[in-house]
C-alpha cells in the first residue's frame, strides 16, 4: 500500500519526461560553456550584463526592464509586472565571487630555479587542493593613466598554464604527522610563473651582475605582452583559478564538474529564469553580489547599500511617491546559494534525514548559521509553506536540509542581509559535492530542477 502520510523527497531523474530530459541535456551543455568562460566575479557580471542588454534591458530606470552594475562586480536587474510596486518584488539573490588565489600586491619573487607570484587566498579553500594542478590567470591590470588591461592566460590550448609545486612524498615524512593546517601554509602558495633566466644574463649572471635573472626575464616578457612594469602589478587584480573547461562527469553524463559552481550555478539559473519567465503580475528582480565568500563586506557585497539604492531609484521611477520601506517589506526573496550534498564517503558527518541528496532537486535551508543557529536569519513557516505549495503544484521536486550535523557544520549566505529589510527570505539552491574545491560537482537534474523552481517563483 502506498503510504500517503509520510514524506519522502523525490529523485528528479525519476520524474523526467522525454522532452524534459532533452531540455536538461541542452541546459547542461549551455551551463558548461558558461562555467568555462566565467571564472571571476568581473567575468560573470560582464556576461550577465551582456545577456541583459541583448534581451533589451536598459540602464534607464524609467524603462520596464532595467539593470545596473557597480564597478563591474555586482549587478541588479528587474522587470516590471502588472502589480503595483508596493506589492513588493519577487527577488532572487546569488553571488558571483568564488574562492581562489589572489596575487599579493608585490607578488614577484625569485627562489632557486623559478620566479613565482606570492598569493593570498580569498575565501574558504583547502590549500592542498591547489597544489600540483594547472592554474590560469584571470583579472585586470590598470595602468597609472587609467588604461585597463584585461588578463586571461592559461585557458586556450596554445597558452601556458601556471602551477604551485607540491612536496614529493619522499620528503613529506614530517608533513604526514602534522595537522592539515600545519602541513599546508598559506605563505607557501607561491605560483610558478617562469624558470629561464633573461638571455642577456648569460654571462652577467655568473658574474653576479643580474641579481634575479629569472624574475628579470619574467618582467621583460610581461613588458612585451602587456607593456607593464613591476609597479603596475601592485595595483592589479590578478587571480589564479583552476585552468580548463568544465566537463560532464560520469558514463551517463549526469553530473557537471567544474570550478566556481558555488555560486555560479545559481547566477546562471536565476538569470535564465529572469530572461525566460512569462510576464505576469509580479515585479521580478535578481541581484548578483560579490564578496560573499569573505563575509559580504565591501562596496559590491551584500552588506553594502547598493541594492537599497537600486530599489529606491526603481521606486522613484516606477511608482513615484510610494514608500520604499513598503516595497522592501512586501518583497519575497530567495537567497539562491548552494548546499552541501551528502558526501558518499563521509556520510557520518551528515544527519541524513536533514541533509541534501544529490539529484533530489533544489534544497531549502530554513536557516543557515551554526552552533545554535548563530549568525543567520530564519524563514517563517508561512513563507516556507507557500513556496512548498508552489513547487508541489508545478510538480518540481525539492528538499530541505541543514549543512552537516548540529555543532559540526554550518555556513552563511546572503539571506540575512535581505532579511534585515524585513522581507521574507529563504535559501533555495542545488546541492554540490566537493564544494569550494577546484572541481565542484553538481547534478544535471538539480540544475534543471533549480531553474524550474526559480521560474515558478517568478511566474
Ligand atoms: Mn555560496
Ligand atoms: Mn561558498
Amino acid at each position: 500500500m502506498k503510504n500517503t502520510l509520510a514524506y519522502k523527497p523525490k529523485n528528479v531523474w525519476g520524474t523526467l519526461s522525454a522532452a524534459q530530459r532533452k531540455e536538461l541535456d541542452a541546459l547542461s551543455t549551455r551551463y558548461i560553456d558558461f562555467l568555462s568562460s566565467c571564472k571571476t566575479e568581473r567575468e560573470t557580471v560582464a556576461y550577465v550584463c551582456e545577456r541583459l542588454v541583448r534581451a533589451g534591458y536598459s540602464e534607464d530606470f524609467k524603462k520596464k526592464s532595467i539593470f545596473r552594475s557597480l564597478r563591474g562586480k555586482c549587478v541588479f536587474a528587474a522587470r516590471r509586472g502588472k502589480n503595483t510596486l508596493s506589492k513588493g518584488l519577487a527577488l532572487i539573490a546569488a553571488h558571483a565571487d568564488t574562492p581562489r588565489l589572489d596575487f599579493k600586491q608585490r607578488p614577484l619573487i625569485e627562489q632557486p630555479g623559478v620566479a613565482q607570484a606570492k598569493t593570498h587566498y580569498y575565501g574558504g579553500i583547502r590549500k592542498y587542493q591547489w597544489l600540483a594542478r594547472p592554474l590560469a590567470l584571470h583579472g585586470i591590470i590598470v595602468r597609472e593613466d587609467g588604461k585597463k588591461l584585461p588578463v586571461t592566460l592559461g585557458e586556450n590550448p596554445g597558452e601556458p598554464v601556471f602551477c604551485i609545486a607540491d612536496l614529493l612524498p619522499h620528503l613529506a615524512q614530517k608533513q604526514g604527522t602534522q595537522t592539515i593546517n600545519e602541513a599546508f601554509e598559506g605563505e607557501k602558495l607561491n605560483l610558478i610563473l617562469a624558470h629561464s633566466p633573461a638571455p642577456e644574463a648569460k654571462n652577467k649572471h655568473t658574474n653576479g651582475e643580474i641579481k634575479e635573472p629569472v624574475k628579470q626575464h619574467l618582467l621583460s616578457l610581461l613588458h612585451k605582452k602587456y607593456g607593464i612594469h613591476e609597479e603596475d602589478l601592485i595595483t592589479a587584480e590578478l587571480q589564479a583559478v583552476p585552468a580548463g573547461a568544465a566537463r560532464f562527469v560520469g558514463m551517463d553524463q549526469s553530473l557537471v564538474g567544474g570550478y566556481g559552481q558555488d555560486d555560479r550555478i545559481c547566477v546562471f539559473t536565476a538569470l535564465e529564469a529572469l530572461l525566460n519567465a512569462k510576464s505576469g503580475p509580479q515585479n521580478i528582480a535578481v541581484i548578483f553580489w560579490d564578496r560573499e565568500e569573505t563575509g559580504s563586506d565591501g562596496a559590491t557585497g551584500a552588506a553594502s547599500r547598493f541594492f537599497q539604492y537600486c530599489v529606491e531609484d526603481m521606486t522613484r521611477c516606477w511608482m513615484h511617491g510610494a514608500s520604499v520601506s513598503q516595497v522592501f517589506l512586501a518583497t519575497r526573496a530567495l537567497s539562491a546559494d548552494v548546499q552541501g550534498a551528502i558526501d558518499p564517503d563521509f556520510q557520518e558527518l551528515h544527519e541524513k534525514q536533514n541533509a541534501a541528496q544529490l539529484g533530489h532537486g533544489p534544497c531549502f535551508a530554513k536557516f543557515t548559521g551554526s552552533r545554535g543557529k548563530y549568525g543567520a536569519s530564519e524563514a517563517d513557516a508561512e513563507f516556507f509553506a507557500s513556496l512548498r505549495g508552489l513547487l508541489n503544484a508545478k510538480g518540481i521536486p525539492w528538499q530541505s536540509a541543514e549543512l552537516g550535523k548540529v555543532d559540526t557544520g554550518g555556513g552563511g549566505t546572503v539571506a540575512l542581509f535581505l532579511a534585515a529589510y524585513g522581507m521574507q527570505v529563504i535559501d533555495l539552491g542545488p546541492a554540490l559535492l566537493s564544494m569550494h574545491s577546484p572541481f565542484e560537482l553538481a547534478s544535471c537534474a538539480d540544475l534543471w530542477a533549480t531553474l524550474a523552481a526559480y521560474r515558478a517563483f517568478f511566474e
